[in-house]
């Protein structure tokens, strides 16, 4: 494995997270948009930890490369979890930010602030080339959901995602401090160890 990493996600912003976790140890991120002929993958996993190896595995594959799947989402308390492991199309299946978010507010119409209790999950997973997973963690970030946007920074339901510590949503927190809190953050610095290690074995594979 080169130090260039493969992430099969085609979340634009996801992956610019990703990349800025990663670049500080030395991985260089190529989203698998890169591959116009790799076929999407289908989220059709139980859970976050499910469609993280789906992705990984399936692109891995495909190119017959080492790859990271990444799954993750918000659980609000007061919806039982939802929208959970279908939060990036929770209002429908072409569903954009604006639209999960003017449904998830909607959904928590009259729901008390002491209520809206909330977290973030994400999941990451390593495939090597034969579509076998060799790393897997998760990492869960708590917050609460506001009635009203604040900030511009982040994506998906970051503007309504109050990290309460703070008293500031992960719109209005810089990229810096999202990464030091965030789900993704967590998830890859437990991941990131066992990255480096594989890594570094598999280089010395191939100089000996
Ligand atoms: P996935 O690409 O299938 O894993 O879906 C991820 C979806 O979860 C995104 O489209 C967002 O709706 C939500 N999500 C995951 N991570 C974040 C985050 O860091 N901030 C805001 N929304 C997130």
């Amino acid at each position: 494995m080169s130090r260039t990493i493969i992430l099969a996600s085609r979340n634009v912003r996801k992956t610019q997270e990703v990349a800025e976790l990663l670049a500080p140890v030395g991985f260089t991120v190529v989203p698998v948009t890169e591959f116009p002929n790799v076929p999407e993958v289908e989220e059709d996993g139980d859970t976050f930890a499910a469609n993280a190896a789906k992705k990984a595995t399936e692109v891995a594959v495909a190119l017959g490369q080492w790859v990271i799947g990444e799954d993750s989402g918000l659980q609000v308390d007061a919806l039982n979890g939802a929208p959970g492991i279908y939060s990036a199309r929770y209002s429908g299946p072409n569903a954009t930010d604006h639209d999960n978010n003017v449904k998830l507010i909607s959904d928590l119409t009259d729901v008390l602030d002491e209520r809206r209790g909330a977290g973030y999950v994400c999941s990451v997973a390593l495939s090597n080339p034969a579509g076998e997973i060799k790393v897997a963690a998760e990492g869960t970030c708590r917050g609460r959901i506001l009635n009203e946007a604040r900030g511009a920074g982040g994506f998906g339901y970051d503007p309504y995602f109050l990290i309460r510590e703070f008293h500031r949503t992960f719109g209005e927190l810089s990229p810096l401090v999202k990464h030091k809190l965030s789900h993704r953050a967590r998830a890859f610095s437990k991941f990131i160890p066992l990255l480096q290690r594989i890594a570094s074995e598999f280089q010395e594979q191939q100089s000996s």
